[in-house]
């Protein structure tokens, strides 16, 4: 049964337009936040709905996850509201004093509603418990240490997903050509053989996905694993924080909201999936039914139509009846589906 069935009232009941018409009109800042813990947890029903309850009263939006081995929550607060939003977190005893990562650029506009759910894990990595021990985690580094890790000649890996590491990783970092973190475990471990002695530096966005990594690569033989503290978000607040250090990443951090990436350099290392022209720009497909994740320059998302393919631009062109028509049954596609194993064909 769908643990979130029977609580239609515990949910945004807005559509996607009418959320966004009632951001844009917001005149105060908002912060974007995020945060895990793995803990377990219990009764996650009643947490799930108390949770949405206060912050849903602190007008917070955000997309957070819950499982049995705790919390992943990426949210935007109102700034008038983050005292209360704090207290509200430090009356959870589980949440007491969690590590805070906050966005460094921020619009206001990161998301549109609040939405809790209910989930197997926080992060689908598909390994089972003997697969890993949680005790044995690898060792969390600060932007410091990191640094002189690598400027001593440690093998630095991208635990993202290859959309992620196109427009923006550390400098020669190995970034795996994989689309979800659970196919990327296996691929690592094989990737990283032979090289069970020397040091290795594991990161990713908020640092969660580097937390089972490090404890998988531990249980599997390799002996001197790192993580970023608190992933590139924090490592940018640290930079941001103590202007001696230098920063080694290069591109954009991709996050997983509607901003789709944070610039951390001026450089753009990947180019436009229908010209090649220098782009990081992720927009998604405007054919509702395709809504493919990819690079698309401004010049592109004019002449194509903001769409991926002809195919996609005849759709769009249809009468709404049409679309509709097209659209029935078939199950919405998600924001973040990507396309590594796709050509994208534009037949002029
Ligand atoms: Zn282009
Ligand atoms: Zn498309």
């Amino acid at each position: 049964m769908d643990p979130n069935a029977g609580k239609k009232y515990m949910f945004n009941k807005l559509s996607k337009e009418q959320c966004v018409t009632l951001l844009e009109k917001e005149n105060f800042k908002r912060v974007t936040v995020s945060f895990y813990k793995y803990i377990i947890l219990g009764n996650l029903m009643n947490l799930r709905d108390n949770l949405y309850k206060n912050w849903n009263d602190l007008s917070v939006l955000g997309r957070i996850y819950l499982a049995e081995e705790g919390i992943n929550a990426q949210l935007s607060v109102p700034e008038h509201n983050w005292k209360d939003f704090v207290n509200n977190i430090n009356s959870y005893t589980f949440l007491k004093d969690i590590p805070f990562k906050i966005a460094v650029e921020d619009d206001g506009k990161s998301f549109f509603k609040l939405t809790i759910k209910i989930r197997e894990q926080i992060v689908t990595d598909g390994l089972s418990v003997e697969d890993y021990d949680v005790t044995n985690v690898g060792e969390h580094l600060s932007a410091k240490q990191w640094n002189d890790a690598i400027n001593k000649g440690a093998i630095v890996v991208d635990m993202r997903n290859h959309y992620e590491s196109e427009i923006g990783k550390f400098k020669g970092a190995i970034c795996p050509d994989v689309e979800t973190f659970k196919e990327e475990l296996p691929i690592v471990k094989d990737l990283l053989k032979g090289k069970e002695k020397e040091e290795i530096l594991l990161y990713c966005t908020g640092g969660i996905r580097c937390e089972k990594t490090s404890a998988y690569l531990k249980h599997n033989g390799f002996k001197n694993v790192s993580q970023l503290h608190g992933g590139i978000i924090d490592y940018i607040r640290q930079l941001n924080n103590n202007k001696e250090l230098e920063n080694k990443f290069i591109g954009k951090n991709f996050v997983f909201d509607e901003r789709r990436g944070e610039r951390i350099s001026d450089n753009i290392i990947s180019s436009c999936h229908q010209c090649d022209e220098p782009c990081d720009t992720h927009v998604n497909c405007k054919n509702e039914n395709c809504n493919l994740l990819f690079l698309q320059c401004p010049s592109c998302q004019d002449k194509h139509e903001n769409c991926c393919s002809v195919e996609c631009i005849e759709v769009e062109n249809l009468p709404e009846k049409e679309r509709l028509k097209l659209r029935k049954g078939v199950e919405n596609k998600k924001m973040y589906y990507s396309h590594s194993k796709v050509t994208l064909n534009l037949r002029e």
